[in-house]
């Protein structure tokens, strides 16, 4: 087997480290656009006031590349793949045949239709260079512009606001967090973000970015008025890199689409993590692209094994609270089960559907989340009588999955 793989985020390193478990002599040849091996993506965010090295964040040593013997072209993207002939094609015009294809070159940032978009000191979070870059130049303002109030956008205004830096964020849904969090929650945060000064826009939407060159300022839709910022940063979703596909016989929807298996349509050639769509959804998370990465490993290697949707779990911790929102919390016809501690520093909230449970919020009190998850996903039916008392779910749950 010759496989070669293209990318080396998450997805890529966990299906060549899984191949590796059990064929150490297949010839791997990875392809990576950045100059690095994979690094962790999860701390650009949360470390982005403070300098660093790309070593500092490496999940292998480039050492362990060698000894397991994977051939790494670095800064060489992959320009051309020649599904018919079996072949990739570089930047630098080499030409690489493959048996096996594992398409892993995952997801840049979506680029919002806003006037001004592509001043000087507006950025968008993606890699470690964009990290270096917004770090210098933001560590010189005061004005922070956020656009998109998701996770990211709030683990950036948070980080910017330890800096005693002026923030404001924009936000086209009428609450933070929109996926993840319900509409009370997601109060509870606003009026606490905005107690502390952050200049929080729900329910509006960028007209604008103004400025010579240099961002000046931005004006919102159906006002007028300009409000001053120096830097902005949009993260306003991910859309998968298939520039690489359009036109081939591989099957492109919003991503490259897998089944199961992570196969695409076409023979031997799999897809994984955010370059890949599978049953309608793009799912950029860390964790899922490694599970994918080794369903696809696994399939690669002629064992058949397959991708289980799970419950979908988000932890941050922002603005002094520690936020876990877990599957759907979101929807028609739920019925929610409710705890707030005395003081009011907790948050404890399960979503149902029939005698299920779809989703939880969390806040500042982690220590059920797992076991919630594990009865989301078991699809754990809970007895009818308990359904309006949180801390009898949780015990109930505890007797029934952990005994
Ligand atoms: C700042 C930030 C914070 C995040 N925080 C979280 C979090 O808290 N929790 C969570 O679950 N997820 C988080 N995510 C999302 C998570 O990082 C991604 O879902 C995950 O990294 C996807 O991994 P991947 O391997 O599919 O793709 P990527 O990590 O996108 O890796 C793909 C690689 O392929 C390379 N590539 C692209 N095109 C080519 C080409 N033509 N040739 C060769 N190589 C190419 C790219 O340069 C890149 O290195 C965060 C993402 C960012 C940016």
């Amino acid at each position: 087997m010759q496989l070669v793989v293209i990318g080396n985020g998450i997805a890529a390193l966990s299906a060549i480290e899984r191949i590796r478990q059990s064929d150490q002599d297949c010839k791997i040849t990875l392809f990576s656009q950045e100059p690095y091996h994979t690094y962790n993506r999860l701390k650009l965010s949360k470390n982005i006031t403070e300098y660093y090295q790309v070593d500092d964040i490496l999940v292998k040593p480039e050492s362990w590349y060698q000894e397991k013997n994977v051939e790494c072209y670095l800064d060489t993207p992959i320009v051309h793949v020649d599904f018919s002939k079996q072949q990739v094609l570089t930047v630098e015009g080499e030409v690489f045949p493959y048996t096996h294809l594992l398409l892993a070159n995952g997801a840049s940032n979506n680029i919002p239709p806003i006037e001004g978009i592509d001043l000087e000191r507006v950025f968008a979070l993606r890699t470690y260079h964009d990290a270096q870059e917004i770090r210098v130049v933001a560590n010189n303002f005061k004005q922070i512009l956020i656009i998109g109030g998701g996770l990211l956008g709030l683990e950036l205004a948070w980080e910017f606001y330890k800096k005693d830096k002026q923030v404001s964020i924009v936000e086209l849904f009428p609450h933070l967090l929109p996926r993840q969090l319900d509409e009370d929650s997601a109060c509870y945060l606003e009026e606490l973000i905005i107690k502390q000064g952050v200049d929080l826009y729900l329910c509006q939407q960028i007209a604008s970015l103004i400025g010579e060159h240099k961002l000046a300022g931005f004006t919102l839709k159906n006002d007028s008025q300009v409000y001053p910022t120096e830097v902005a940063l949009y993260s306003t979703g991910i859309r998968p890199n298939i520039e690489l596909y359009k036109g081939s016989a591989l099957a492109i929807n919003r991503g490259v689409i897998v089944n199961q298996h992570m196969q695409t349509n076409l023979p031997n050639v799999y897809a994984a993590g955010d370059i890949s769509e599978y049953n309608g959804r793009i799912y950029g998370l860390w964790s899922v692209a490694r599970t994918q990465g080794q369903v696809a490993a696994d399939n690669i290697l002629g064992r058949t094994t397959s991708f289980v949707e799970e419950a979908v779990m988000a932890n941050i911790q922002v603005f002094d609270q520690h936020i876990i929102s877990i599957g759907t919390v979101n929807g028609e016809a739920m019925v929610t089960a409710f705890e707030r501690t005395n003081d009011l520093q907790a948050i404890k909230k399960l979503f149902f559907s029939n005698e299920q449970i779809q989703g939880a919020v969390l806040i500042n009190a982690p220590k059920e989340a797992l076991l919630i998850k594990k009865a989301i996903n078991n699809q754990v039916l809970i007895p009818r009588d308990l359904l309006d008392s949180y801390s009898s779910i949780i015990e109930y749950l505890q007797s029934y999955l952990v005994s």
